[in-house]
């Protein structure tokens, strides 16, 4: 008997609904397999942030570190500030801990529609570098309220960045198709994107087994939509990664599908684990949100704890789920609640013991 101790940062607006329906297909996956589940909730995000101040407390990091994983829901409210909430908790949460790098798979099930046409068999993994790029927040503001004010914006693109998540991305690889697919813009810009190119194309020779194939951002755009199912692992800088990840989703029903990890360097550190959406206040409150994008970041989070055969009933279960469309939500056309699909996919785990 093993214990994951687990922390919950269910968050702001659906994040609280989504996790609700999650938790308890976590513990019923591993208990099925003799184990248990120890879940510290912590009540950080924008409700925090109007208290006190600060949506997460300044240790934050030293809190979470004897977790062996972190499940986060989403935040943002229309009462705070985005930063306070984005840069004041999950980026910040992430860069205390040194996750580096986003792992985001994209993937089909069998029933459920889709605004594209042609998705079957759709499965895909986006590894997005996490840290970098444009989101560094470097730069400035000039001759402000001149008339000719300028928003400068400084990207930043390190070696030791792209070749941590170049080895993810290789090694991912290896696992799946042996095929990983780079995506930089390397035609129009002139330092960042080239580095990316030379950069992984060293890190591929020490993985001879996966083929490197570069594909500029634009031109992947048309061709996830055209031919999805020629891609498997695709491995991108954080703009460009946050960007093809939504349209991604849309391969998959959109964005209550998509799930994430933030992985973590090494066995000392939790990854935080966490749906690609936001808090959605459009439909927060009204137990219509979809978890699957949550629950399949719960299969994530046990992969990567090594309780594969729980993240693959998890999987299947969701699979089994939404193979009947009364179970699904909204967003995918149909009139299912969050809770309606949380019972679904535990009645169908049962059923996989
Ligand atoms: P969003 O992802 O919250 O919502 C976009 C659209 O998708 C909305 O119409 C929403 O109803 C729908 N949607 C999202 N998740 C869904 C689900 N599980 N089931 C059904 N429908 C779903 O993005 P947004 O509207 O741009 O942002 C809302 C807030 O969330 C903002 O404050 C934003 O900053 C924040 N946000 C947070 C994160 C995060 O916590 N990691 C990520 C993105 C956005
Ligand atoms: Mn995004």
């Amino acid at each position: 008997t093993k214990t994951v101790r687990l922390a919950v940062i269910p968050g702001d607006g659906i994040g609280p609904e989504v996790v609700a329906a999650t938790v308890p297909t976590l513990r019923a996956a591993l208990e099925a397999d003799g184990h248990r589940l120890d879940v510290t909730e912590l009540d950080w995000g924008g409700e925090r942030f109007l208290r006190e101040g600060a949506a997460m407390p300044a240790n934050a990091a030293d809190l979470v570190k004897h977790s062996d994983a972190v499940l986060f829901g989403a935040v943002g409210r229309p009462d705070v500030p985005e930063h306070e909430l984005i840069w004041g908790l999950i980026i910040g949460l992430r860069q205390q801990l040194d996750l580096a790098v986003n792992i985001r798979p994209v993937r089909a099930f069998p029933g459920v529609p889709t605004k594209v046409r042609d998705t079957d068999g759709v499965d895909l993994v986006i590894v997005r570098e996490n840290t970098e790029g444009e989101y560094v927040g470097a730069g400035g503001v000039a001759h402000a309220g001149s008339g000719h004010d300028l928003g400068i914006e400084v990207a930043v693109h390190s070696r030791r960045a792209i070749e941590r998540a170049a080895h993810q991305a290789f090694a991912l690889a290896g696992r799946r198709s042996g095929r990983l697919c780079l995506v930089t813009k390397s035609n129009a810009m002139r330092y960042g994107y080239p580095l990316w190119d030379r950069v992984v194309r060293e890190i591929g020779a020490q993985y001879p087994e996966v083929e490197l194939e570069t594909v500029l951002v634009d031109a992947m755009a048309a061709r996830m939509i055209q031919a999805p199912r020629s891609l498997d692992v695709l491995l991108t800088s954080n703009l460009f990664g946050d960007i093809l990840s939504d349209l991604a989703a849309v391969l998959a029903g959109g964005m209550g599908m998509a799930p994430s990890a933030n992985v973590p360097p090494g066995a000392d550190v939790p990854g935080i684990y966490e749906p690609v959406h936001g808090s959605a206040p459009d439909i927060a409150g009204k137990g219509v949100a979809n978890p699957v994008a949550c629950l399949l970041s719960g299969a994530l989070l046990l992969d990567d704890l090594g309780h594969t055969g729980a993240a693959g009933r998890i999987r299947e279960a969701v699979g089994d789920a939404l193979r009947d469309a009364r179970n699904h939500t909204a967003d995918l056309g149909g009139n299912a609640t969050t809770a309606d699909v949380s019972a679904a996919v535990l009645h169908a785990l049962e059923g996989r013991r």
